[in-house]
């Protein structure tokens, strides 16, 4: 992937190149407009063409969302949107196998071998570390990993996952490098169709349902679970376990958390009832408490960033934090 002045030196030929209102930059800005715009009224759209990894224009259609996505500024929409282009990604990543696969990941900046005898993948041990750092899971864990003397070896479908979520990594990361300024000067004649579509990506976040809990007073961790299972992003099982635990320790209810699940991918209505019945006591009789912070750190589930509270020296576990935010409110 390139890096944030390259990148902004190819939007601004991009926003100089639109001038023309027929030339392709112009067509292709229009389109990625459009696929915002659906996405804020809550529709799966389409976006097929515009993300392809197999098409030439891919990666300067992805920066061209991320500086838009910078301007409509709407944290949640901006996960959707970096969600749904993963997801549209991995659609085109489905179709590559072999040698194409491994140019693929070599190409967005993951160094990769791939061996025609064994049909097997080989990354160098620092490339992996830093492609799977943040993807949850064990089969990403580098204890469990298998190694030659060419490197950590794995599969077709694991080289997928493993370049799917570099790509969400490097989209995040994109748009927290993008100036907001100078994204919204270069873009300046769409701004009328990014203040629709702010608006109603707005409108969709305060829609979004959690009974008589103070959603406002969530920790980060909690408010990314939410938002995934929201946005038809599978979690990890251990997520899941710390978001209803947390969930129903703060009161909510069991109908009310299973509609939160009713979004995620894999949702099967008897066994997340199975599951939430469980963890909330009904089954077990044990009320799980959620996890600590240092253990939804160590599986790379915590998403304090640069939040105050998270960052104090006493933030020991997810309630405490709600706990100290709804008190600080309600003062
Ligand atoms: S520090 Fe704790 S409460 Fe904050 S995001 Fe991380 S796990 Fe959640």
């Amino acid at each position: 992937m390139k890096a944030i002045d390259e990148i902004d030196r190819e939007i601004r030929k991009i926003t100089v190149e639109v001038s023309d209102p027929f030339g392709d930059s112009s067509e292709s800005i229009w389109e990625i407009i459009s696929f915002l715009r659906e996405n804020s009224e809550g529709k799966k759209s389409e976006g097929k063409i515009i993300f392809d990894l197999r098409k030439r224009e891919w990666e300067k259609n992805m920066y061209v969302t991320l500086y838009l996505l910078k301007i409509i500024d709407v944290d949640s929409f901006t996960s959707r949107v970096i969600y749904r282009i993963r997801d549209i990604m991995e659609d085109s990543l489905y179709s590559m196998e072999g040698e194409s696969l491994s140019i693929e990941a070599d190409s967005i900046g993951i160094p990769m071998e791939f061996d025609t005898k064994s049909h097997l993948y080989f990354t160098r041990l620092q490339n992996f570390t830093r492609s799977c750092s943040r993807i949850s899971g064990s089969q990403f864990r580098l204890v469990y990993q298998v190694f030659d003397q060419k490197g950590i070896i794995s599969s077709k479908n694991k080289v997928q996952k493993i370049i799917r979520e570099f790509l969400v990594q490097e989209m995040r990361e994109i748009v927290e490098d993008i100036d907001g300024e100078v994204a919204r000067r270069y873009f300046e004649s769409y701004m009328h169709d990014l203040s629709d579509i702010r608006a109603a990506a707005e409108k969709m976040v305060t829609s979004m349902d959690l009974g008589s809990v103070d959603v406002d007073s969530f920790p980060p961790c909690m408010k990314h679970f939410i938002s995934d299972a929201k946005n038809g992003v599978n979690i990890p099982h251990l997520g899941r376990f710390a978001m209803v635990s947390f969930l129903n320790k703060i009161g909510m209810k069991e109908d009310e958390i299973m509609n939160i699940f009713s979004s995620v991918p894999d949702f099967s209505k008897k066994v997340t009832e199975y599951q939430v019945k469980h963890i909330i006591g009904e089954i077990s009789g044990i009320k799980y408490v959620p996890p600590k912070c240092e253990t939804l750190r160590s599986n790379h589930l915590c998403y304090m960033d640069d939040d105050p509270i998270c960052n104090s020296p006493n933030m020991k576990h997810p309630l405490t934090y709600y706990k100290i935010k709804k008190t600080r409110k309600n003062k």
